[in-house]
């Protein structure tokens, strides 16, 4: 047996016992920050001698840590604090950012600079939605549920789909939803993908730089529910070569002007302007430069070539959809469905804010 299982394997039910002591007037904090490499994510839990009723009562917190992948001290700034659904009320989960002792951002924090720019369209009050597929796989790194040997019936049977052959590690996806709905992350939805143990849940409307706060709150939790059940979550945007599925992470974007009578004026002007910048948005539109996404977007099926921009109504094989409800009522909002799964949201909406909202940057 693979070293993970045992981690899920412990006895739930004692543990349950423990959970339920009561806890006084303390309150468990767990301060959540990502990693140097801008993709894993890290945490580390303290006492509270009173609970915190909004963010400004989390103190930061300087620990040593990593930043360029060498132990250093940094700092740890709160920016968001969600109900914790694992140890429940009133602990809190926080997302920070992390700093330099210098208070300069990290290398790896792509907020800092990504709330600059929100800063600079509030405005236009900037609406993102963020669709997050992930894939199931065993702690051997085997997906879940597959066969040891040979593959699962060919693609075709599984996306949104219901039966013990069909949906491979459904516990996973309603407990993670609930723990988003617990923690106060706004997830809108989730649904079985094309490839087999393929999942993906929607986070949004999100306002600026809301998107990703709660985007990345959402894959702690689907992580931590997932080592509950011994099982792994991964973002990589194609995980099994061949005729199956890669994973994105489109996202859904609309500004005032876009949601109004008449919006798709400012729809199709925001598509001309991410049509000249194609190649600068597929270097942000995952951690590696636009490498990751060299296997996912190969313009097959419903994936869009990575060297050419396309934009259509209704169209799941183009880089921008503009959704059929939407062209009917010229208003609404747009889908580049380019980001892979394993994108980094501030990087994603900060390029879009950069791209479609500010004025004066062409
Ligand atoms: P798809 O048909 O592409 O699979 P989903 O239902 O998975 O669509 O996701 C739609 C996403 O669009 C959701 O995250 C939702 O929050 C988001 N969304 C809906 N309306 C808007 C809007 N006006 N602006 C931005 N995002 C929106
Ligand atoms: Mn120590
Ligand atoms: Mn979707
Ligand atoms: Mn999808
Ligand atoms: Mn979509």
């Amino acid at each position: 047996m693979a070293p993970g299982c045992t981690v899920s394997r412990l006895n739930k039910f004692l543990r349950e016992r423990y959970l339920n002591l009561p806890q006084g007037e303390f309150c468990q904090v767990t301060y959540v920050w990502i990693a140097y490499c801008g993709m894993d994510l890290c945490y580390k839990t303290r006492t509270m001698d009173f609970t915190p009723k909004t963010i400004a009562d989390i103190p930061e917190w300087d620990i040593i840590g990593q930043t360029e992948g060498f132990s250093t001290e940094m700092l740890l700034a709160p920016v968001c604090m969600f109900r914790d659904p694992f140890i429940l009320d009133s602990n809190k989960l926080v997302l920070c950012e992390v700093l330099k002792n210098t208070r300069e951002p990290a290398e790896s924090n792509q907020r800092n600079s990504c709330n600059k720019i929100m800063e600079k369209v509030k405005e236009l009050h900037p609406w993102f939605g963020m669709e997050q597929e992930y894939t199931l796989l065993g702690v051997d790194g085997h997906p879940f549920g597959w066969p040891r040997l040979g593959f699962p019936k060919p693609q075709g049977t599984y996306y949104r789909c219901v039966g013990a052959d069909r949906a491979f590690g459904r516990d996973i996806v309603e407990c993670h939803y609930k723990a988003c709905l617990y923690a106060g992350i706004k997830i809108s939805g989730t649904n079985p993908e094309v490839m087999p143990s393929q999942w993906e849940f929607q986070v949004g409307p999100c306002e600026g730089i809301e998107m990703g706060d709660h985007l990345w709150m959402a894959r702690f939790l689907l992580h931590r529910v997932c080592e509950d059940f011994g099982v792994v979550a991964t973002l990589d945007p194609k995980p099994m070569t061949g005729d199956w599925n890669g994973a994105g992470c489109h996202i859904n974007v609309s500004t005032v002007q876009m949601r109004e009578q008449g919006g798709i004026e400012h729809i199709d002007r925001a598509i001309e302007k991410l049509r000249k910048r194609h190649a600068e948005h597929i270097r942000v539109y995952d951690p590696n430069g636009g490498e990751d996404n060299k296997r996912r977007l190969i313009g097959c099926q419903v994936f869009s070539s990575i060297n050419d921009f396309s934009a259509g109504v209704a169209n799941r094989g183009a880089s921008i959809r503009i959704p059929y409800r939407v062209a009917q009522n010229k208003c609404g909002y747009f889908e580049d469905r380019r980001p892979a799964a394993n994108c980094d949201p501030y990087a994603v909406t900060c390029a879009m804010a950069r791209t479609c909202m500010l004025e004066g940057e062409e």
